[in-house]
């Protein structure tokens, strides 16, 4: 069993500690990829997932083109469940509604809760089941983003914010074509989530960290996180919120300004 590696500049490897090769004579279906707690190393198989993750990459690209195109600019926003992802789109739906038009794509495994709390805030939104026929339930990927942008007017549209399923590993290793990756972090995790997840927390741009308010009940030691996420990718903005009060969302509100071309008018 050998774990798929991907890297930001798209190669990928596996890595092979099983010299056994009866796998490669397996058939594997599409359907086997949305599963990848693990990945066998079958030549086959690494052959099936090449393709898609090719296919991921065009569609992408196309994604990217098709927001370009509008002048819209899409950030893929990314964490563990229960982070807060949600309830931080919520204030910034509301507090960016007069200044800049928002999008949303809520990528969920089966329910419309999220995409309900984000409903009514004056932002087109469009949801997407990842469980329901698109045979993954655990990330979205470039294709189901095209699907998703399909429900959205672009051109009534400066941002749109594609809020992942909750997952720590998958969602990173997918480009869905957004222009930026973000995440949500909780203090509630532990400041060991960055050496344990170095894939997500390598891939953003910026990581908001959550939950303050929750940090006098909590043996959290914020400056072994930062040092943490500092080994792992020293260049990660970091911006403290407590999106449920609100503290520190103006600095995540003016990092989306600054990421958002055409927010200025
Ligand atoms: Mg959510």
């Amino acid at each position: 069993m050998g774990r798929f590696h991907r890297h930001d500049d798209g190669t990928w490897h596996t890595h092979d500690h099983d010299d056994d090769h009866e796998h490669e004579h397996e058939h594997h279906h599409h359907e086997d990829v949305g599963d990848h707690s693990g990945y066998d190393t079958g030549g086959e198989r690494i052959d099936v997932l090449e393709a898609i993750f090719d296919e991921n990459d065009r569609k992408a690209e196309s994604n990217r083109a098709k927001l370009d195109a509008a002048g819209v600019v899409a950030v893929n926003l990314m964490s563990s469940p229960g982070a807060g992802k949600t309830t931080l789109l919520r204030r910034t739906l509301a507090d960016l509604a007069d200044e800049i038009r928002c999008g949303v794509i809520e990528g969920d495994i089966a329910t419309s809760i999220d995409a309900d709390r984000l409903s009514g805030l004056g932002a087109q939104v469009s949801l997407l089941n990842t469980g329901a026929g698109f045979g993954g339930e655990c990330h979205l990927d470039a294709p189901m983003v095209t699907h998703a942008l399909e429900a959205l007017d672009l051109d009534a549209l400066d941002l749109v914010l594609i809020e992942n399923v909750g997952n720590l590993v998958c969602p990173a290793e997918f480009d869905v074509g957004a222009h930026h990756k973000a995440m949500v972090f909780s203090v509630t995790e532990g400041e060991d989530k960055p050496l344990k997840y170095p894939v997500m927390f390598a891939a953003v741009e910026v990581v908001v960290v959550n939950k303050t308010d929750l940090l006098p009940y909590l043996d959290f030691d914020m400056n072994l996180f930062q040092s943490n996420l500092a080994k792992i990718n020293p260049s990660a903005e970091i911006i403290h919120t407590c999106a449920t009060k609100g503290d520190g969302v103006d600095e995540w509100l003016n990092w989306l300004r600054g990421v958002t071309r055409h927010g200025e008018g």
